[in-house]
């Protein structure tokens, strides 16, 4: 998901409704935004679909006056699968000291047993989204002002969770302890922003400041930031997959382009699984930098092999296998004239189903490719994430349940190469690559160790 929060400026909900436009890559299914006005108090949206086909029209905008304002764009991973209002965020909830509402990237990992207590407690659920339990926990604590109510409640909170919160008067900004989701600070005029990425601070013109740290909560008013760190400190574990493929290639990590990083996979894939072929041609879009890197790297011409509709958002956020089947044929398109008897290099970021790789290959044989070939900008993806990415259950994973040779002969191709663990922390700029002691990074969806212990699927019955 994509949050992002604006303070400070006239028409906030407006500033929000471009940043999610900036942020949409990160869920498409729905969005939201809460704005609050001195006048008018709380007001919100939360619509179905694209921001831009709901966040642009004045009669909606209007009914999202004042100068605060924070919004969400959501893609489902946890909670009831599909599409219910009742679960786009932001949430708003109305208790002591006015009140908050709270947009939240990320996934709870002890939600279901927090929700059970909250429950038995009293607490009104209104959706099944495990981000709703911040809400009531903040309600129930008995502190005096709403920062330290969110302090308590993210207390009790495991797992992945970057938060944009407003009060009535306060911006307010949260990282786990761990800071597995992403969350950066920026300054417009005299107010400041809170996103996800960087690339909606550019969309509104705001100044990058800073990343909010792990376990970093920063609280902005009209006077100025103030930084809390409500948490016991612990080395940082930032998810290796956002460099991978779920932020924008034009957005800024950890001092690092995202691009670049991408294209410097591409570098490493070229080391360590060189191919003799006569095109390296990138799965669009998310392969694409990382087959530029290939590329340059192994002296193989870069093409265009695969074309992309660009009225297709991502496949793979889609939330039924039905409509995912159906998009990769709506979403890209091969040059058939480009291919024909050549030996094509594929790139792409990352195998979970498999789903995407078969009809590809398909596609290329069925244009006259000689020879097909992948490389894989991700290891082996054989876990799934519990942290706020949505991968399907271990079965469904073609690496949990097949070796690479296995799956080269499963997706029907001459080859398949995945980078390794070392050469992915290479090119995310850890030059001696992965301390296997202690991670640099949450890479659970590779290997399998799971930074925080997901509580509720392991009462399920997960297995780690
Ligand atoms: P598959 O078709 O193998 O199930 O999915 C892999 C494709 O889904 C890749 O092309 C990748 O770009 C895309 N994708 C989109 N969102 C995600 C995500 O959240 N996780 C992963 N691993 N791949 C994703
Ligand atoms: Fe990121 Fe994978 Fe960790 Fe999930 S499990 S947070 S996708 S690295
Ligand atoms: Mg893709």
């Amino acid at each position: 998901c994509g949050i992002f929060g604006v303070i400070g400026v006239a028409d906030a909900a407006n500033f929000v409704a471009l940043g999610l436009h900036a942020l949409q890559h990160r869920g498409q299914e729905a969005g939201g935004i809460v704005s609050h006005d001195a006048e008018q108090g709380f007001n919100s949206a939360r619509r179905f679909g694209y921001v831009r086909d709901n966040f642009t029209k004045a009669s909606l905008m209007e009914t999202l006056p004042g100068p605060l304002a924070i919004g969400h764009v959501r893609y489902s991973t946890a909670g009831s699968k599909g599409a219910v209002i009742r679960d786009v965020q932001p949430f708003f909830g109305e208790f002591a000291m006015g009140g908050a509402a709270i947009a939240h990237n990320g996934n709870i990992t002890n939600a279901n047993a927090l929700r059970r207590e909250l429950i038995e407690r009293g607490s009104i659920f209104q959706s099944s989204s495990d981000s709703e339990c911040i809400i009531h926990l903040m309600a129930r604590s008995f502190q005096s002002n709403i920062p330290e109510r969110m302090k308590d409640a993210l207390r009790r909170v495991e797992g992945a969770f970057s938060v944009v919160a407003m009060t009535r008067t306060k911006l307010i900004g949260v990282r786990d302890p761990l800071g597995v989701r992403p969350l950066v600070l920026g300054k417009i005029g005299d107010g400041w922003a809170l996103s996800s990425e960087t690339c909606a601070l550019d969309i509104i013109g705001a100044e990058y400041v800073r990343e909010i740290k792990p376990g970093e909560m920063v609280v902005i008013n009209a006077s100025g930031i103030e930084s809390y760190r409500p948490f016991e400190p612990v080395e940082p574990r930032f998810c290796i997959f956002e460099h991978v493929y779920f932020s924008r290639p034009d957005s800024i990590i950890g001092d690092r382009s995202v691009y670049e990083t991408r294209r410097q996979i591409g570098v490493e894939l070229a080391r360590e699984a060189p191919v003799d072929a006569d095109l390296v041609c990138p799965v669009p879009d998310s392969g694409t930098p990382a087959a530029i890197g290939f590329s340059q790297e192994s002296g193989i011409p870069y093409a265009m092999g695969i074309i992309r509709n660009q009225y297709m958002g991502r496949t793979f956020i889609e939330p039924t296998e039905q409509i995912r089947n159906m998009g990769v044929r709506l979403k890209l398109n091969v040059n058939r004239a480009l291919i024909k008897g050549k030996r094509v290099i594929l790139v792409d970021d990352s195998v979970v189903r498999g789903t995407t790789s078969i009809k590809i290959k398909q596609m290329i044989l069925d244009a006259g490719a000689a020879e097909v070939h992948f490389r894989i900008a991700s290891p082996p993806t054989a876990w799934p994430c519990f942290y706020g990415v949505d991968t399907p259950e271990r079965g469904k994973l073609l690496a949990a349940n097949m070796s690479e040779e296995e799956m080269r002969e499963f997706i029907g191709v001459d080859s398949i190469k995945f980078i390794s663990l070392d050469g992915l922390y290479r090119a995310v700029g850890e030059a001696t690559g992965r301390n296997a002691k202690c991670p640099q990074y949450c890479d659970a969806c590779f290997s399998g160790e799971y930074p925080v212990r997901p509580a509720d699927m392991i009462a399920k019955g997960f297995e780690l």
